[in-house]
């Protein structure tokens, strides 16, 4: 099968279950486990921030983050698409029992003065207290779309003279900065806490890290045992972290021009209405009226391919790690296929 439902569905490499067997480990709870330790500094130090926390999932990183910058009744605002509220299971509101207030959005990018405009006027008792601005970069349901560091600038700006938190869920920020040229500490600089997974493009089995100050991290420790989500000899699943760092993000520029083959092939289509401008890794195709999404992809999947239903008429495919060149020529071809069999 050729799996492109998410860069998810990564295996771990020969190489990565190797520093995976011979990982240094300790109990995590206790503080010592040196291969987390090692994870967590490291990227902390890219990222500019003072400290991290190693989590099960980017779920994980993102609910801790978002229930230690707020109160129960506080409001955060975020795009419609955004992970945090439409792909973490009610976890913000059950959590932290926060509100979201949706802000208008380019394909999951959103402007200062549309944050501003978000924000509720902390006077008025009738309104809740807003506490966090939070931003997905790249963003999912954008189809994979980068946020321009300046843009986020401004909002910092915006995050400032209100008193807000300004967190982002960098799920697949590696991917943005394979093309925006922009470095870890660039975009570090304007936020709070930064969300990053290792288990998506890099391809890590498990595991995502928080960034943040030194006190801020510390209440995320205690939130993550609260949450359930203090590992023990987890420096197994770190080291993963740790190789892919060292050798799966050069590579992610692969995927992208992958996608971009993907995106090309897909335009020429006959039952293909549209294709998200594709930036990075993920590619989402918008089918024809008289093509249902269901039949196309069962289609697919009989064909050995599999993807995902991303809305009425909408598709996903996302390109990573074990899809390589060949796959994606065999996509192509079965996708042209499609177009003269049904
Ligand atoms: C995958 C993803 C996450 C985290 O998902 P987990 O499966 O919990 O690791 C967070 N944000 C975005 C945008 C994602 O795509």
């Amino acid at each position: 099968m050729i799996d492109l439902r998410s860069d998810t569905v990564t295996r771990p490499t020969p190489a990565m279950r190797a520093a995976m067997a011979k990982a240094d480990v300790g109990d995590d709870v206790f503080g010592e486990d040196p291969t987390v330790i090692a994870l967590e500094e490291r990227m902390a130090a890219l990222f500019g921030h003072e400290a991290g926390l190693f989590c099960a999932s980017g779920t994980m990183t993102n609910q801790i983050a978002l229930n230690v910058h707020t109160r129960p009744g506080d409001e955060v605002i975020c795009d419609e698409g955004a992970h945090i509220y439409r792909y973490e299971g009610g976890g913000l509101m059950a959590n932290s029992g926060c509100s979201v207030k949706f802000v208008p959005a380019d394909r999951g990018r959103f402007t200062a003065a549309q944050a501003e405009e978000a924000i509720g006027n902390a006077a008025d008792v009738h309104q809740a207290r807003t506490r966090v601005v939070s931003i997905e970069n790249t963003s999912n349901r954008g189809g994979g779309s980068v946020w321009d560091l300046d843009q986020v600038q401004g909002i910092r700006n915006v995050c400032d003279r209100h008193g807000l938190a300004l967190h982002m869920d960098g799920a697949r920020l590696f991917n943005a900065m394979a093309v925006d040229g922009r470095t870890p500490l660039d975009w570090g600089r304007p936020f709070d806490s930064i969300s990053i997974c290792l288990s998506k493009g890099l391809g890590a089995p498990v595991g995502s890290v928080l960034v943040g100050p030194k006190d801020f991290i510390g209440l995320a420790r205690r939130v993550r045992k609260r949450f359930g989500g203090g590992m023990r000899q987890a420096g197994i699943l770190a080291a993963a972290g740790l190789h892919a760092l060292d050798h799966h993000v050069a590579r992610l520029a692969d995927d992208h021009a992958r996608a971009k083959r993907l995106e090309e092939a897909l335009l020429t289509l006959p039952y293909v209405a549209g294709v998200m401008p594709v930036r990075t890794n993920i590619v989402i195709l918008t089918l024809a009226a008289d093509r249902p999404v269901d039949a196309f992809l069962e289609a697919l999947r009989e064909r050995g391919i599999l993807a995902v239903r991303f809305g009425p008429r909408m598709v996903r495919m996302v390109t990573h790690l074990d899809v390589d060149d060949a796959a994606i020529a065999t996509v192509i071809d079965t996708l042209g296929l499609l177009a003269r069999h049904g």
